[in-house]
């Protein structure tokens, strides 16, 4: 299956896709992920995004679509994958369908996470992510069993550089104006699939099942 999930920063696409990615038996492909590997081992690419990420601006699309494409042709994709949080501008959109049409395949789904904006502000102002593997915590909300240690492979919980306030707010804006017109392209397409992302993540994880057909 291949499958877009689609939202507003904060929303829990990675909470989600994490998930999610293990039921489809799919690769989790994350651009945030990727971007913020490439920025903790100071490769070419991390030194370039990290100037736009730490100020809640969005990477290039000269430089996050040829690398989406390429990732899209490993071989562990070539039965499906989850996207996360890629596309984010129309030109990521179109360049998606694009490629997928030169390679005569289908995207099955876009699923938007749909969360208001004040939930988003407490969702990012409580996240802890894991330095090592990229798990996504909360402290109220989706807690480690221990303190600033990470459930999955022991790392060390950190704050990200952009949930800063200031980024926070740029990255609230940015979606506005570059993301959200993706809701009403997919939407168009037929493929969008809306869920209430502000449940629990349970019962979030239940309901992008059930929106993809899925049953467990
Ligand atoms: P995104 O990848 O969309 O930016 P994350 O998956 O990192 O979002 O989630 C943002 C924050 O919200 C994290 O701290 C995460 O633990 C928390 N979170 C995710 N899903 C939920 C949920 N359904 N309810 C409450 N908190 C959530
Ligand atoms: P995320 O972990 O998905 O919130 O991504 C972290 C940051 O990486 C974003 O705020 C952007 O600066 C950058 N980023 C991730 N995906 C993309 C994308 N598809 N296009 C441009 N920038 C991206």
């Amino acid at each position: 299956m291949r499958v877009v999930l689609l939202g507003p920063p904060g929303a829990g696409k990675g909470t989600q896709a994490k998930i999610i990615s293990k039921v489809l038996s799919v690769p989790h492909i994350s651009t945030g992920d990727i971007f913020m590997k490439n920025i903790r081992e100071e490769t070419e690419l991390g030194i370039k995004a990290k100037e736009y990420i730490h100020k809640g601006l969005l990477v290039p699309d000269e430089v996050t679509i040829g690398l989406v494409e390429n990732r899209l042709e490993e071989e562990d994709a070539g039965e499906g994958y989850l996207l996360d949080g890629f596309p984010r501008t129309l030109s990521q959109g179109e360049a998606l369908l694009k490629h997928l049409e030169s390679s005569h395949k289908m995207l099955d789904a876009v699923v938007f996470l749909d969360v208001p904006h004040e939930e988003l502000l407490l969702r990012m102002e409580g996240r802890r992510v894991c330095s090592s593997c990229g798990a996504s915590y909360h402290l109220t909300f989706n807690p480690p069993r221990e303190m600033e240690v990470c459930d999955l492979c022991s790392g060390h919980l950190i704050i990200r550089k952009d949930d800063t306030e200031e980024a926070v707010k740029e990255r609230l804006r940015v979606y506005e104006s570059e993301t959200k017109p993706l809701v009403h392209f997919f939407e168009l397409k037929g493929l969008l699939r809306r869920v209430d992302g502000t449940k629990e993540i349970d019962e979030v994880t239940e309901d992008v099942l059930e929106a993809l057909q899925i049953k467990v």
